[in-house]
């Protein structure tokens, strides 16, 4: 349930629906919606929640019952775009923003080079995976910490900020020590106590879509994050499993307009995943900013044939750089910039 309040509500009148949402044993959250504060009432209580004890209070201007089981993730709880800060600027905001690097960190040196070479071709942030989640226990599994020290130097050096994955809750707060945001891989999308301790953390969490979950499972695992107060959360489309073999993944660009419907969180695309072939991940970059994506997640490489995972749909720096120059006459095509 939603309570929009008056325009003119006073915080003690705010306060005072607070603290009657608290008495039943619920929890509120705030939302400042323009002209109107929005409180969104979340949980469960033995207390039924009813309009009527809400409608009569002063201040409230109407009660809106909310059929979607994301709350907090949605537009009627949080009407304005949320704005993620990423590197002095906003992912939801006019500008598409491009994160890009390597699959894996490799070494200090590959991914210090990369870093500088993203961040020429006008990257807002750098990728790198330090822990991988691999579908053999045979493949490179990441360097751990050691990655996580070099992606900080890359940081250092470039300016970007890094977002890299977290695979284990307990091991949230060491990523958070080097990475300004929290990458949930597709593979653990629904790994509920991840994303409570991703949420708990307060840090920016990036997550991506699950292979086979549904947009509304998508929007389930932000609400966990938002649950925990951190609205700090970005969502990423990165291709789902359907029965073509050609291409790694689909990707779903029907996801993109319905997310940008349904919540007020910044949506990226990742076209690498989605298509698995770095001869066409420019033509999904465009389609995905054509369609309203806020930003891109790409992978680049210095040397694709030699990349410890994904080399196959990984860009060349160059390939990076014409992109991202496809990219910019797209967003103006669709009034944004890149
Ligand atoms: C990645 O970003 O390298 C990755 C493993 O992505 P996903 O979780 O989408 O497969
Ligand atoms: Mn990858």
């Amino acid at each position: 349930m939603i309570l929009v309040m008056k325009q003119n509500a006073s915080a003690r009148q705010v306060a005072e629906v607070i603290a009657r949402i608290e008495s039943d044993g619920y929890t509120a959250h705030l939302s400042e919606g323009g002209d109107h504060t929005i409180i969104g009432i979340v949980g469960h209580s033995p207390t039924p929640l009813k309009a009527e004890t809400y409608v009569p209070m002063e201040g409230v201007e109407k009660v809106v019952p909310v059929s979607v089981p994301y709350k907090l993730a949605s537009r009627s709880f949080h009407p304005k775009n949320t704005e993620v800060p990423l590197n002095g600027s906003h992912l939801g905001g006019e500008k598409v923003l491009v994160i890009a690097g390597p699959c894996s960190v490799e070494s200090r040196e590959q991914i210090i080079e990369t870093a500088c070479a993203v961040k020429e071709a006008g990257a807002t942030a750098l990728r790198g995976g330090a822990f991988k989640p691999r579908t053999s226990p045979y493949s490179f599994q990441g360097h751990g910490e050691k990655g996580l020290q070099w992606l900080a130097e890359a940081r250092e050096r470039s300016g970007l900020p890094i977002v890299t994955e977290v695979m284990d809750p307990a091991l949230v707060p060491m990523v958070c020590q080097y990475a300004d945001v929290l990458q949930i891989g597709a593979r653990n999308m629904q790994n509920f106590t991840l994303l409570n301790a991703a949420g708990e953390s307060q840090h920016t969490v990036l997550i991506k879509r699950g292979m086979s979950s549904t947009i509304e499972d998508l929007l389930m695992a932000a609400e966990y994050v938002l649950s925990h107060g951190n609205n700090r959360v970005i969502l990423c489309e990165r291709g789902i499993r359907t029965f073509e073999t050609f291409t790694r993944n689909t990707f779903d660009l029907n996801a993109i307009p319905v997310l940008k419907h349904l919540t007020h969180l910044p949506v990226i695309a990742d076209p690498s995943h989605a298509i698995g072939k770095s001869e066409y991940v420019e033509a999904i970059a465009k389609a995905a900013v054509a369609s309203g994506a806020d930003g891109l997640i790409v992978e680049v490489h210095l040397n694709p044939a030699q990349a410890m995972s994904d080399g196959r749909q990984s860009l060349t720096p160059q390939a990076f750089q014409q992109m991202m120059t496809q990219i910019r006459r797209v967003a103006q095509a669709v009034d944004r910039t890149a």
